[in-house]
């Protein structure tokens, strides 16, 4: 069984796996296109090259998988506001450089605002230990898999001097999205095991019984992609809009019900504009009234005028992460990639952070 128990890199699996895979493409009779919501997924697309075993009648797409990629402009304008308002900020290196309207935290620091990088909320929260007279902020990013960690700083009595700035992100509310986008055709989705490990797949069946697109629930190592996508193709060839999970030795049909409890009792979702896309209803992720002391849009003032820029273009001239974002366009179909997009130098959002598309295609090489 193709499906059980994979020996993640094996060569005569991944063989069995693009063959079963071109017979259900052959099956299908026609193109067809698929999408995965994913960071994660797409670095192991493009580092093992996926793509270049995959039928040419299928379009594997990434879809707003990138969390950074998607926090919009005025949203980073607050945790610049903030540092230069002499609150300590804190965040993930990939937020560092990722713009405003205006200005980077990256900009902030190099201004003299308080920006500091962690690895985890909990050394931000060491750091608030450590300065009980300075109000540190942590600038949370990331979808609700990294949320689930806010949840349990937030829930876990957190120093007086602590506070988060949300910008964290509910992935299935952007699948909406997508779906509901006339110009994409995307006929079946591969949905991210990391995220599902704590929603459970069966969040997914509403949707595939709405939209008519199965879904199917991944791991991250290349075998579990191609089977993935295999689970995918059997699904779309006899029409049936179900979900499966492909990554049963970590996703069960309900998830972490005691995470789950976590996020819902720290966090609401809310409508939020998400950079390049659009308004995504119930798309961002805020804190509840109930913990309205730890949120920093509540404790203090945050004043965006000195920092940002209004009449401020949405994407840089030229950048079409937007488009590639929702799936109308790839890397190689912008004029600036690897030109004058770089990560060193990275013009759009998608270049700057590490599950940007751009920035992965950049590291490892897209469309053979
Ligand atoms: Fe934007 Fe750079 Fe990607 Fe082009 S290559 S879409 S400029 S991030």
């Amino acid at each position: 069984d193709l499906f059980q128990e994979l020996k993640f890199r094996d060569p005569a699996r991944a063989r069995a796996l693009a063959a079963a895979l071109q017979h259900n493409v052959d099956a299908i009779g026609r193109e067809v296109s698929v999408m995965h919501v994913c960071g994660s997924h797409e670095q192991a697309i493009a580092r093992f090259g996926l793509r270049a075993v995959l039928p040419a009648g299928l379009n594997l797409i990434m879809g707003p998988g990138c969390p950074v990629c998607v926090t919009d402009g005025p949203e980073v304008d607050e945790a610049v506001a903030l540092a230069m308002q002499g609150v300590r900020v804190c965040t993930y290196g990939d937020m560092l450089r990722l713009r405003g309207t205006a200005k980077s935290l990256a900009d902030a620091h190099a201004d003299g605002g308080k920006v500091e990088v962690v690895y985890s909320v909990a050394q931000a929260i060491e750091l608030a230990q450590k300065s009980p007279g300075e109000e540190v902020v942590f600038f949370a990013s990331g979808f609700e898999t990294t949320a689930v960690a806010t949840a349990a700083v937030a829930l876990a009595r957190p120093p007086p001097n602590f506070s988060i700035l949300s910008v964290h992100k509910y992935v299935p509310a952007a699948m909406e999205i997508v779906a509901e986008s006339k110009e994409t055709n995307i006929e079946g989705y591969v949905a991210a095991g990391h995220a599902a490990i704590i929603t459970g797949w069966e969040i997914f069946e509403p949707f595939a019984r709405r939209t008519g697109a199965p879904v199917v629930v991944a791991g991250f190592e290349p075998l579990d992609i191609l089977a993935a996508l295999v689970k995918l193709t059997e699904l779309m060839k006899e029409k049936r809009a179900e979900v499966a999970n492909v990554y049963p030795r970590c996703v069960t049909k309900e998830g972490n019900r005691a995470a789950q409890a976590s996020l819902w009792k720290v966090f609401r979702t809310t409508t939020g504009k998400w950079r390049g896309i659009a308004e995504v209803p119930g798309g961002n992720l805020d804190l509840t009234p109930a913990f309205a002391h730890v949120d920093a849009r509540r404790r203090f003032a945050i004043d965006t005028r000195p920092v940002r820029d209004e009449g401020a273009e949405e994407e840089a001239k030229g950048c079409i992460c937007g488009s590639i974002m929702l799936g109308l366009a790839t890397p190689n179909d912008c004029a600036l990639f690897g030109k004058t997009c770089v990560p060193e130098s990275p013009v759009g959002a998608c270049m700057v952070s590490s599950e940007g598309q751009c920035r992965i295609w950049h590291t490892y090489g897209g469309v053979p």
